[in-house]
Parts: C-alpha cells; structure tokens; sequence
C-alpha cells in the first residue's frame, strides 16, 4: 500500500485554466493535467494506492464550491484510490459553518495555504480554524516554507509554524515540504516536534515549462543524505510522503525517496503505516 498524501487536482472544466494559470504564473511544469483522471494515470504509472487531494481556497467564496466537488471524489473513493480533504478559508464569515460541514460529511482533513490564502500561519484566524479542526478530529495539513508563486513571502515560514505549535499544539497536523520548503535550516527548529511532516517536492529538482531545473529565485533541493537526517531527527515515525503532483511527477518522487538512503521498514512507515494509522480513526 502506498499513499501520496500531498496531491492536487481541479474540476475538468477549470483544470486547463487553473493548471496553466498556475504553471504559466510561476513559470513552473506540469506533470498531469490536474484532473482527477490525470491523477489515476499517475498512480497507475507509479504503482501510488491512494492518494490524497489537498485543495486551496484561496477566496473564501470559493469554499462551497470546492468543498461540493471534493465530496464528489469521496463518493467513488473505493474505485478511483483518491480522497479529497475540504478547504476553508480562514479570513471567510462562515469559517466555523464550513469547518462544521466538513466534519459531519466525513470529511477525514482539510488544506490550509498561507501563501495563496493572504493569512499568516501564525495569525488569530488561522489559529482559531486550527483549534476548531482540532475539536472536531480533522487532519490539518498546511503548507509551509518558499512556495514559486510567493518568492520571499514569509506567511507559512518555520518560525510562524512554531508559533502555531505553541499557540495549538495538536497531534493531528501535517506540515509539509518538511516543515520549510528551501527554508531548511530555520526549519530545525521544528525537527522533533509533535508534528507530522510531509516529504512534498524537498528531493525534487524542479522544473520550468520548458523542463529546465530552476531555482524559482530561493529553492534547493535536499540532498538525499541532508533529507534522510532530518527523516531520522524528526523521526521516521511522524513522516508522510507527498508529492506535490501535479507539480511534480509522482513516481520520480517516489523513485527519489525510495532511493535516498532509508532502509525498507522506514520506507514501509513513510509510504503505509504512518499515513494508513493517521487517516484511520
Ligand atoms: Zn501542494
């Protein structure tokens, strides 16, 4: 069983306007087209069981609509292998409604970004929509650290998670990239937390649209022998794979994690048994 905790996907009939917005925005390939259709391909492709969709609101009217949509992929969850967490929008009226509506529809989490959501992490509305999440069980998974499309924004930075840790320590957040895409020696202070982190994008060399590596003006990849020493100081046990897709391709992620250094039962952990024991109540 392997799960991909991190993916993304978009309605077909947005899916070639959000996808190239975003790719032509930040000058930044595309490895799947962005629908769910593109999504099995690639988890056909990449031997990848289940993968998870973390979809951004990033204006707050857009909750219901997303939120319609992400129930719909959970409705044929047992054929397709993927399950869609909710989006709420933190600076939205109705945050709590939404939250609520998640929660009694079975959703299993939701996605916060600070970045495309103009929210800090540290901020009293994302507090508060975390310490609510908390209440009702949901998985918070947040972006953290460099994001293409925000070079030198610091909403979602290791130090404004720390803030959130110490703010509303909760057993069920997963922050990704690590804890800090290309923040990597401010995300330190983060290794060890009670904190589940994803490996999202952190091995990949990223590419532009013409499938030249780049740098996005601040990223880098790990090596794999800085990767698997932060994996074994925060602990093997509280690391999810995620691959960012479609903005990275699934199984170069997996082959790039799976080739890194960590032994088979670490892997088995990364891929299966901390994600299966972290989705199952
Ligand atoms: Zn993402």
């Amino acid at each position: 069983m392997i799960i991909d905790f991190h993916t993304h996907t978009f309605p077909d009939a947005l899916a070639p306007r959000a996808v190239g917005g975003l790719a032509s925005g930040a000058n930044m390939m595309n490895y799947s087209d962005g629908t769910i259709s593109g999504l099995r391909a690639s988890m056909a492709r990449s031997g990848v069981d289940l993968s998870v969709v973390a979809p951004v609101v990033t204006k707050p009217h857009q909750a219901e609509s997303i939120n319609r949509t992400a129930l719909e992929i959970n409705s044929s969850t047992s054929e397709t292998g993927i399950l869609s967490f909710g989006g709420v929008h933190p600076a939205a009226e109705d945050w709590r409604e939404t939250l609520d509506g998640l929660s009694a529809n079975g959703f299993k989490g939701i996605k916060l970004h600070p970045l495309f959501q103009g929210v800090a992490v540290d901020d009293i509305r994302t507090l508060r929509v975390v310490e609510r999440a908390a209440e009702l069980g949901l998985i918070v998974l947040i972006h953290a650290g460099f994001d293409p499309s925000f070079p030198g924004q610091d909403l979602a930075s290791p130090r404004r998670l720390s803030n959130l840790l110490r703010a509303v320590p909760y057993e069920k957040l997963v922050l990704a990239h690590l804890g800090g895409m290309a923040q990597w020696d401010e995300a330190q202070e983060l290794y060890g937390q009670n904190v589940y982190l994803d490996t999202a994008v952190c091995l990949y060399p990223w590419r532009d649209r013409s499938g030249h590596t780049t740098d996005f003006g601040g990223y880098s990849p790990l090596t794999a022998e800085r990767f698997t020493s932060i994996v074994h100081l925060h602990g093997v046990d509280k690391i999810l794979f995620g691959s960012d897709s479609p903005w990275t391709d699934q199984a170069e992620s997996l082959s790039l994690l799976t080739t890194s250094g960590l032994t088979p039962s670490e892997l088995t952990s990364i891929l299966s048994t901390t994600p299966t024991h972290l989705l199952t109540p």
